[in-house]
């Protein structure tokens, strides 16, 4: 069967996921039947769905007209049969209990059509058992989508023992087409990926508390504003529910071993029903108490290495165990837990030795199994990190671009390319997200300049002589714009200030890159435009996303259809260039800029830009966010210091303290 020949797709269990899934198939296109045991549960899966698709129009998301054919394409069933009978593809979201699941794939298998494939929602069962049940083990898959369908762009498609390769290459493409983004798991393995690496996670953050270890504010403090997670892990235990993550990590100890033995505390807790938001207590109380409350500065570095190291290690099995790569694990965790950056590259990125070392203490001390390194990340502490041994021991040698220390406290990207135009290569991109690493690490370096070489250009877009030389493969291309899209976010959501100077071209991905900055400053001669659509593209790079967010949709969209040129004036008009200067003194002054930033308070301007990233699609935790950093820098040094120097008149020496 090829992703054409899928018509109908049959949702078993109108539940909480299953009218998502439901919902996100029949707005792809799809005819679906959504089935459930009774017409009361499946009719409050199809209501659930005409409120969601109404909200969707609501914000202008889709036309309303979309709305009403996506819920037409919908129909509720109860009759098994009538439900399976035309079903090219049959997605089950029954209740997490292997009887419930066997006696479901039981029915099912005798009225769905021997082409049907066959897809479990399960979080935590063994797939390889659900599919003997079946006459079909070869067309049986996970398809594990996130909660809530909708909004989360993460499938995990896994294979069971009798997966065949083409079901699941059929299920990853048919989970493209309903835009979501899938990362394949190799082996049937408990937690799959994301839970595998999070329920540890959550599990150490309980023991923790529990043994007196560190307070929950240290722990959520830690996480949230130290590791850069979108949540404290108690307030994410609290929104998934004690009982379900206990049930996953009871799974997890039986079937892994001692090493994931839940905390006594989350027993307890699950024992005196506070299971978290959904019953107004958890480890937070959302009744009597203020809910969650996680202070910005009581993070401890001994806290994060802890669970950096915890996470390290199940990564370490995962890619031991040939359950997936580090690449596909970082992709997932990045998409399903919404992880700023992959477990593995914030792993590398601190040094596996020291985080092996972490480990080791604190099983000298504890003697718990959770804390023994295992052989896997052993293994790969000798291989010098996950993507192998980094290169920052001494001189960085990149070709692409130029790393330059021109200023008090500036760190210069030169773009170095000109030859070229300064086209941007996927090479560059890899260099580009390593220079903004090395920059980030850096103490000495407060902002960060990038400028092109030479005078023609900034940079006039994607190399696309080197893309072309790959042939048309679409599945590149999609990974060319992940890469380019992440490199770019990357320095969007880098913690200091960035300057572009922008000197002649910037074109297509050179503008996207120059989007990705917080100040623009342009010369009078450059040319700035998305010209994508002019080659039958569109920008690939952020381009559809970001720029509105500077220009306003209204400009955005003139700028990316008409697909013009436009002068440095026009652009500063729109609101995109923040200051036109003359041909001569673009370096100049972008560099007087860049350090006028290095020069100002960097906490404060963390937080400024974190928050307003934050912000950006949900004002009220962009609120939250800045709220909670103001309340951060009332205490520091910075602000006496700022107050002292504004009453003389003076210029104040931040110190970032
Ligand atoms: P849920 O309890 O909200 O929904 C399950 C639905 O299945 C209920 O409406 C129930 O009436 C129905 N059902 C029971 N027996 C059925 C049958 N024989 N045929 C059809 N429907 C039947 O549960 P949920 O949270 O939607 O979870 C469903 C599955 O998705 C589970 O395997 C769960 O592990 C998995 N999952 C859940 C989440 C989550 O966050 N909730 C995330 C990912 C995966």
């Amino acid at each position: 069967m090829e992703l054409e020949d899928i018509n109908t797709i049959a949702v078993l269990g109108a539940g909480n996921m299953g009218h998502g899934i439901a919902e996100v198939a029949a707005l792809a296109g799809y005819d679906v039947n959504l089935r459930d045991i009774n017409e009361e549960f499946v009719q409050d899966g199809y209501d659930q769905i005409e409120w969601s698709l109404g909200k969707l129009a609501e914000n202008d998301q889709i036309t309303d007209e979309v709305a009403d054919d996506t819920l037409e394409r919908i129909t509720p069933l109860v009759d098994v049969e009538e439900s399976v009978a035309d079903a090219d593809v049959v997605i089950e979201a029954v209740p997490e209990k292997m009887d419930i699941k066997k006696d479901v794939y039981g029915e099912v298998e005798e009225y769905a059509p021997d082409h049907a494939i066959f897809g479990t929602n399960t979080s935590s069962l063994s797939i390889t058992e659900l599919s003997e049940v079946t006459n079909r083990p070869e067309q049986f898959c996970g398809m594990h989508f996130f909660n809530p369908p909708i909004r989360m762009p993460l499938v995990e498609v896994i294979s069971g023992a009798h997966t065949a390769d083409e079901t699941l290459d059929l299920i990853e493409a048919l989970a493209e087409d309903v835009d979501k983004s899938p990362v394949r798991v190799h082996k049937d393995s408990p937690g799959f990926i994301v839970n595998r690496v999070l329920v540890p996670l959550m599990n150490e953050a309980a023991w923790m508390v529990y043994e007196d270890e560190a307070t929950v504010a240290e722990v959520d403090s830690t996480a949230k504003f130290d590791m850069g997670l979108p949540m404290g892990l108690f307030e994410l235990t609290d929104q998934v529910g004690l009982d379900v993550g206990l049930h996953v990590q009871e799974y997890m100890h039986e079937t892994l071993g001692e090493a994931y033995a839940p905390c006594p505390m989350t027993e307890e807790k699950v024992e005196a029903e506070e299971l978290g938001k959904k019953t107004g207590k958890g480890v937070y109380d959302y009744e009597d108490g203020e809910g969650v409350q996680i202070p910005t500065d009581e993070g401890k570095e001994w806290i994060s290495d802890r669970l950096l190291a915890v996470m390290a290690d199940e990564v370490a099995q995962l890619i031991d165990d040939d359950v997936a790569g580090p690449d596909a694990i970082d992709e997932a965790m990045k998409l399903g837990a919404g992880f700023p950056d992959g477990p593995a590259k914030m792993a590398d990125a601190r040094g596996l030795a020291d985080l092996f070392e972490a480990l080791e203490d604190a099983y000298d001390e504890s003697g718990a199994a959770r804390h023994e390194p295992s052989d896997a990340l052993s293994g790969f502490v000798d291989e010098g990190g996950f993507y192998g041994p980094s290169e920052d021991d001494g001189e960085l040698e990149f070709e692409t671009i130029r790393l330059e220390y021109p200023g008090n406290m500036v760190g210069h990207v030169v773009i170095d390319r000109p030859h070229r135009m300064n086209t941007i290569s996927s090479e560059l991109l890899s260099e580009l997200s390593e220079a903004i690493d090395v920059l980030g690490d850096d103490d000495e370096v407060r902002s960060i300049l990038i400028t092109g070489e030479g005078e023609k250009a900034f940079s006039a877009g994607a190399d696309v002589q080197s893309m072309a030389a790959g042939g048309a493969d679409p599945i590149g291309a999609i990974e060319l714009s992940k890469q380019g899209q992440d490199t770019f976010g990357k320095l969007e959501s880098c913690d200091m200030p960035v300057v572009a100077g922008i000197d002649g071209y910037c074109l297509g991905g050179g503008m996207e890159l120059a989007t990705c900055a917080d100040i623009r400053v342009a010369s009078e001669r450059s040319e700035l435009g998305q010209p994508e659509l002019n080659l039958g593209l569109i920008p690939g790079w952020g381009g559809t996303q970001r720029l509105k967010h500077i220009v306003g949709e209204g400009r955005a969209k003139e700028i990316i259809l008409t697909a013009d040129r436009y002068e440095a004036e026009t652009m500063e008009d729109y609101g995109f260039v923040n200051e036109v200067v003359g041909n001569d003194e673009l370096l100049e002054k972008a560099l007087d800029l860049a350090e006028k930033l290095a020069g100002g308070p960097p906490i404060a301007q963390r937080f400024t830009k974190r928050a307003m990233l934050a912000g950006r699609d949900d004002t009220d935790a962009g609120l939250e966010l800045e709220a909670a950093a103001f309340g951060h820098l009332m205490a520091t040094d910075d602000l006496m210091t700022g107050i002292t120097a504004f009453m003389s008149g003076e210029d104040a020496e931040f110190e970032g303290k």
